[in-house]
């Protein structure tokens, strides 16, 4: 688990607990046997750096409704037990976001609602199958893009899309970002932002590094500022084939644990499919009586 020293991590959220718990990550570049990834310091955001934060009032748009969820024939016909509804998003974000500095690290969410979060990477495996789910389902997904794995199709994740779901950076050529230079940084991270806002009409807000690596360094943190968005986002669990690999050792969920899956297909998931993986996902959270949210709606963009 610990080769190539990418378990090594620096700390650098001021004042945070390094929680050095190891997960595998996107190992989506052979080998299968996943890279350590460092988990995030659960960092809230600093309130009211300069300029102050802005009141809830201004920036908070009026209560949006919580995702919908399918109905019964839907999660029949996909063979799975509906999720409980999601709660209604709270009005007041739990992570709040600053238009400018040192961005936020995070693995999970604090809420004392009963969700997680679902995001899924890279974009290599492009099913259709997987498209008819979701829109059967509805179960909401944030999506972290690598520019050159969906280059090929950007149109694919349209449809993810236009079912509400946010598409967030990824880099372009998912590499280990810690073994670069800050202009490289740069160059991997805003190359990838102008790509995916050209092609989806809006900015990614998060980023997830390839690996978690370098997640908490001082260098990735400043590449990811000079590139727009405003957060860097890690994991809890991760999901493999039937199951997910777990950071914590009673390897249950918790409430507002960031959840990390692929598009991968059955050359990746030893023959299982896309929507096979992600069926046992939803199975893995409905056991232990989570419902899933939409990421995006526990996080307030800054005020622009
Ligand atoms: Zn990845």
């Amino acid at each position: 688990m610990n080769r190539d020293g990418l378990s090594r991590t620096r700390t650098y959220a001021a004042g945070a607990l390094a929680l050095l718990a190891f997960a595998t990550a996107c190992g989506d570049n052979g080998g299968g046997g996943g890279s350590a990834a460092p988990a995030a310091t659960t960092a809230a955001p600093r309130a009211s750096a300069a300029g102050g934060t802005p009141t809830a009032a201004a920036t908070t748009p009026g209560a949006a409704p919580a995702p919908a969820q399918g109905d019964a024939a839907a999660w029949a016909k996909w063979n799975l037990k509906p999720l409980a509804p999601a709660p209604a998003p709270p009005a007041d974000k739990p992570i709040k976001l600053e238009r400018t500095g040192t961005v936020p690290v995070f693995s999970d969410v604090k809420t004392s609602d009963k969700v997680v979060f679902v995001t899924i990477d890279d974009g290599a495996e492009k099913d259709p199958k997987f498209v008819e789910m979701l829109t059967d389902l509805k179960v909401p997904i944030s999506m972290f893009l690598t520019k050159d794995i969906v280059k090929n199709d950007y149109g694919y994740f349209k449809p993810l899309q236009a079912l509400g779901n946010h598409i967030q950076n990824h880099t372009v050529t998912h590499p280990v970002m810690s073994k670069l230079s800050a202009d490289k940084q740069k160059s991997e991270i805003c190359d990838d932002q102008a790509a995916l806002t050209q092609q989806y009409g809006t900015a990614p807000l998060l980023f997830r590094p390839p690996f978690g690596d370098g997640a908490n360094t001082p260098m990735l943190n400043t590449s990811v500022q000079k590139c727009g968005p405003r957060a860097i986002v890690l994991w809890r669990e991760s999901m493999q084939i039937h199951d997910m690999q777990y950071q914590a050792g009673d390897k249950k969920l918790k409430p507002g644990d960031i959840i990390l899956a692929h598009f991968r297909g059955p050359k990746e998931l030893k023959g299982a499919t896309m929507t096979q993986m992600f069926g046992d996902l939803l199975a893995r959270i409905q056991e232990q009586g989570f419902s899933v949210a939409r990421l995006e709606d526990y996080i307030q963009a800054p005020a622009s």
